[in-house]
């Protein structure tokens, strides 16, 4: 059977990841989350204190993008199958980061690190090598305009700023992450703005991609309209 590509863009927060994995073991296709190798890199620059927090996301960081990009690529970025949960799940040098890197701090400082030419090329060849061989849903921010811009499924999602915001504080929520709502839609505004303004791949709809607005509609809704117009290509 033909095995396609499907990039899946959008705003933070607009239910990409979940959409994309249910879309992926709907096809039994490989779901590959670039958010997280972005945070992945954020988590390595505080860690390794490439990055200063100390100001605690308030006022400029300065970054020392060198000394992070040496660190890069000596550092081994890798998704592992965790079958109890169903999900894949990073691993930076052998640790598992997955629960790390989805903090408030690290979602402060992504997008500014996400900024970083250097850091971008370097994990846009990484994404490259794991899609070589099709089967799979990326999912991202200019995964259907730099990625694989020959993906033959594309689909750009967005949401109310509110819904997205409510959604994301409820699963901080859910895993015992202390933040407000309005910190939470503070960061997604922040980071909605950085990444459409940013000069290196910005955000922004690839002319071949099918918008979906998800503020009124159920994941499963979304999921099988998803699967349906990739059975299209497939069969295509
Ligand atoms: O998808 P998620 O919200 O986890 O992504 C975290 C951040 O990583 C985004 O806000 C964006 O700054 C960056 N990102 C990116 N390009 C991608 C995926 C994520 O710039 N393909």
């Amino acid at each position: 059977m033909k095995k396609i590509i499907i990039a899946i863009d959008g705003y933070s927060s607009t239910g990409k990841s979940t959409t994309a994995k249910l879309v992926a073991n709907a096809l039994q296709y490989v779901y590959i989350d670039t958010g997280a190798m972005y945070r992945a890199v954020t988590y390595l620059a505080l860690q390794q204190k490439f990055l200063s927090s100390s100001e605690e996301g308030k006022g400029k960081q300065s970054i020392d993008e060198q000394g992070l990009l040496t660190a890069l690529e000596q550092s081994a970025i890798s998704f592992r199958y965790n079958s109890q949960r169903g999900a894949s799940e990073l691993y930076l040098n052998g640790e598992n980061i997955e629960k790390e890197i989805r903090s408030m701090t690290v979602a402060t400082y992504v997008s500014e690190v996400a900024k970083i030419p250097q850091v971008r090329a370097y994990l846009v060849n990484l994404q490259r090598q794991m899609g070589d061989q099709k089967g799979i849903v990326m999912d991202g921010r200019d995964i259907g305009t730099v990625v694989f811009p020959e993906a033959e499924l594309k689909i750009f999602m967005t949401a109310s700023e509110q819904i997205r915001a409510q959604r994301r504080f409820e699963e901080l929520q859910q895993k015992g992450e202390e933040a407000s709502y309005e910190q939470v839609l503070k960061n997604i505004q922040e980071r909605d703005y950085q990444d459409t303004h940013r000069t290196e791949s910005p955000l922004q709809k690839a002319e071949d991609a099918i918008e979906i607005d998800n503020s009124d509609t159920t994941v499963i809704e979304v999921v099988s309209q998803i699967v349906q117009l990739a059975q299209e290509k497939i069969k295509a």
